[in-house]
């Protein structure tokens, strides 16, 4: 059977496209290809489960409109389908004279991107939202929220399989050909036939991109985050989310402490290079995989401008009282025996030959396939939105 579209990759990107397109064009025939034997095991299923506002994002980018979009269709996703779900807000807080400024700059861009409702917080103001946090200003941003983003995946699924879309795990996707119109996906399992292919393969998604463009530009660097975690005697220390300030140039990095759906409080990530694309644990290690990002003329070149960055991320990854201190900043009383190791995901993101960091999602297209290039954080709240715009674009072209 030919497939109208095949989608690689069951993370919630993958699975979000798939059900936009099943729910636009019941008929057609879409096919889910994941090579774990469940879905959203990867990033989706070791994220932070923030729903995001959209506060932080270049207006105009792809992320700030993705994620304004988003975070409405996953709220009204959320009501619908009665995944539990909670709009507790944040507070943003900075902690010196110097942050006050970024942290201004933040909120005009908050402003810029619709956000409504946010309050500029002064020092004694802090404690009503937060009574343990330390910090000298800060904003609070009421729409954030929390969910738990497997269960979002799994309802696709669900919903997808009951339009007639196939799901198929435990099948790894190895190369592309073509004939004419029809592409044909090698798998681990068998061939299968489709007139599109959709890559949303997240780590490997580069590695997908490459079986159908040998020139591609990018290549994805896997960013371990690891967490730890409040001890269930430590947890009224947080009462929701807590962030810093971030770094403009680093705006992926910060420990923050999130109240979780699926409960607890988790504390970090940290960021640092993982020798493995999914390596979760240190001593993780692929040697093909880590030489491949070592040999990357981006990396190189990044690796030259943020050494000491990257060192400072390393230090705190190897000692607690290091991770403590970092997360002392916003929470003073937390000592290293109020955190117990908690889990951690890996960031899919994507670096160009000159050694950008691509911040904005990228979706590319060639002669075959769409590829979704650079889904990192907020790809999970923004999914319904992203799943829409890439749902369209094969809409679009089987159209004509
Ligand atoms: C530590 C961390 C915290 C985050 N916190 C948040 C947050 O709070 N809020 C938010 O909105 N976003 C957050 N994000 C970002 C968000 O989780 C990701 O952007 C999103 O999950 C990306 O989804 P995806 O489907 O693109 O990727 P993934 O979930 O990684 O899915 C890709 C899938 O492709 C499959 N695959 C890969 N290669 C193949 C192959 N050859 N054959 C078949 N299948 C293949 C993989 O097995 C995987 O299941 C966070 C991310 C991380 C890592």
């Amino acid at each position: 059977m030919t497939q109208d579209i095949i989608i690689i990759g069951g993370g919630i990107v993958g699975l979000a496209t798939a059900l936009h397109i099943k729910q636009t064009s019941p008929s057609l025939k879409v096919l889910v290809i994941e090579k774990e034997e469940k879905i959203a095991k990867h990033q989706t299923g070791n994220n932070s489960g923030v729903i995001h506002s959209g506060l932080y994002y270049k207006p105009g980018s792809l992320k700030a409109t993705n994620c304004i979009n988003g975070y409405h269709k996953m709220i009204a996703f959320c009501e619908e389908y009665a995944i539990p779900y909670e709009l507790c807000g944040k507070i943003v807080v900075a902690t010196s004279e110097e942050e006050v400024g970024l942290m201004n700059n933040l909120l005009e861009r908050g402003k810029q991107n619709g956000l409504e409702g946010m309050k500029v917080l002064k020092q004694e103001e802090l404690a009503e939202y937060e009574p343990h946090v330390s910090g000298v200003a800060g904003i609070h941003v009421p729409q954030t929220g929390i969910v738990d983003y497997i269960k979002v995946s799994e309802k696709y699924a669900e919903l997808i399989e009951q339009a007639g879309g196939e799901i198929l795990l435990g099948t790894k996707v190895s190369d592309i050909s073509s004939i004419g119109a029809t592409s044909t996906v090698v798998t681990s399992n068998g061939t299968h036939d489709g007139k599109l292919v959709i890559n949303c393969a997240g780590l490997y998604s580069d590695k997908i991109a490459r079986l159908t463009q040998e020139k591609l530009n990018v290549k994805i660097i896997p960013f371990r985050g690891e967490y730890f975690k409040l001890t269930k005697e430590k947890e009224y220390l947080v009462k929701d989310l807590i962030y810093p300030v971030p770094d403009p140039n680093f705006p992926f990095l910060g420990v923050h402490f999130t109240r979780m759906a699926r409960g607890g409080v988790e504390a970090g990530p940290n960021a640092v290079l993982a020798f493995q694309r999914e390596g979760y644990k240190k001593s993780d290690i692929n040697i093909t995989e880590l030489a491949e990002t070592l040999t990357w003329p981006g990396f190189q070149k990044v690796a030259m401008k943020y050494w000491k960055t990257g060192m400072g991320e390393m230090y705190r990854s190897f000692s607690k009282a290091a991770f403590t201190k970092a997360l002392q900043k916003l929470i003073p009383e937390i000592q290293e025996s109020d955190l117990t190791t908690g889990g951690a995901g890996v960031r899919a993101q994507a670096c160009d030959r000159n050694g950008g960091l691509i911040d904005d999602f990228m979706i590319l297209e060639d002669d075959r396939t769409i590829n979704v290039l650079n889904a990192p954080s907020p790809a999970a709240t923004s999914s319904l939105s992203i799943g829409e715009t890439v749902g369209n674009m094969a809409l679009s072209r089987l159209d004509n």
